[in-house]
């Protein structure tokens, strides 16, 4: 598959409102979105640095994956995505060298993005999503 760059790294917080001041405070970096992805019980919170994005991550419901995420592991890095040229043709590539895949073809996700994840079974334990951005 053709990947250009870290797209995002996606982090697991408890609350937005206490994870917010922390990246722009300390870090210096400036929240440009906040955004809720209702079918994945988030709000999302995104920064800029350099070409890759920090996605923050709250859950809005406990039985949402990452409401899940939390109560098994605590908030952490959550899951690292990669910008991919033509997405469709990389899960089929993935897939045919025997990678599990949790998304068999693209949804949307935040941002306007087709993404897809990988199942951490088959990445070492990291939970890997494959974005595409169609308005590129
Ligand atoms: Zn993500």
């Amino acid at each position: 598959m053709n990947l250009s760059h870290i797209e995002h790294i996606g982090i697991a917080v408890k609350s937005l409102e206490t994870a917010i001041p922390y990246y722009e405070e300390v870090l210096g970096l400036k929240c440009y979105n906040v955004e809720e992805v209702v079918e994945q019980k988030v709000k999302t919170a995104f920064f800029m640095v350099g070409q890759t994005k920090i996605e923050l991550l709250e859950s809005t419901d406990p039985e949402g994956p990452i409401g899940k995420f939390i109560a098994k592991k605590g908030e952490g890095v959550h899951h690292l995505a990669f910008a991919v040229k033509d997405l469709e043709g990389a899960l089929v590539d993935a897939e045919g060298k025997g990678v599990q895949l949790i998304d068999k073809t693209p949804r949307g996700g935040a941002e306007g993005l087709s993404i897809a994840f990988l199942h951490p079974k088959s990445t070492m334990g990291v939970l890997t999503e494959l974005c595409e951005d169609k308005n590129k």
